[in-house]
């Protein structure tokens, strides 16, 4: 049995045990030279068992498997084809990220880790339709140049090159979710400033940190 399977299936249990999806919601999946492991269609992420990843070729679409993939397949098989470098992907549906972002709050930097793991840019795509071409469109014309998207109305898309790195990047967006709403509750959240950004993008220890992640 591949070792991504057994990744795959410690990944979807955390994703469900922090609430970052409830139910059936959600979808991950992850690549191994040209094929791609994705969560069936309609399992819940924690119950997923080894051998059920669906196993795809990314390069002509061939299914292994007599269970149906993930119907956003379409979306990671495109953001695996725009960024070579992703290993994971990973679609979560955390309440209070999907609640700020609804509301029109935007995600700025504001603490070490969210610079050091989400990166500067965390943009957010209006709602489009799930599960097909125009939601394919939508995050891979902005995958391109960041590793988290935000739907809006919807949830989150996060990738990585590992896939304990993608997991940590829809983690760490959640908890800043769960702050960003705490500051607004008690007054003004004051915002890193570029300088306080620029510090942290250029720690050493940061590097350190980050290569850690993307091998594990
Ligand atoms: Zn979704």
């Amino acid at each position: 049995m591949e070792e991504i399977r057994k990744k795959l299936t410690e990944i979807g249990k955390k994703i469900v045990e922090k609430g970052l999806v409830a139910g059936p919601g959600g979808n991950i999946s992850a690549r191994e030279d040209d094929f791609v492991f994705l969560s069936p269609s309609g399992f819940f992420l924690d119950e997923i068992k080894e051998d059920e990843w669906v196993k795809v070729n990314l390069k002509t679409g061939e299914i292994f498997s007599s269970l149906r993939p993930t119907c956003e397949i379409s979306m990671h098989l495109g953001i695996y084809l725009t960024r070579p470098e992703v290993k994971a992907v990973i679609h979560t549906h955390p309440p209070i990220t999907i609640g700020l972002i609804s509301a029109g709050i935007k995600f700025k930097p504001f603490f070490p880790d969210y610079v050091a793991i989400l990166g500067k840019e965390v943009p957010v795509i209006d709602y489009v339709v799930p599960a097909g071409e125009e939601i394919r469109k939508a995050v891979c014309k902005e995958i391109k140049k960041v590793n988290v998207v935000l739907l809006k109305n919807h949830g989150v898309v996060a990738v990585g090159e590992s896939i304990k790195e993608a997991y940590t990047r829809s983690l760490i967006v959640e908890e800043a979710a769960k702050s960003i709403l705490a500051g607004i509750c008690c007054g003004k959240l004051r915002y890193f400033t570029e300088k306080e950004i620029d510090k942290i993008e250029n720690l050493e220890a940061e590097d350190y940190r980050k290569a850690i992640l993307k091998n594990q």
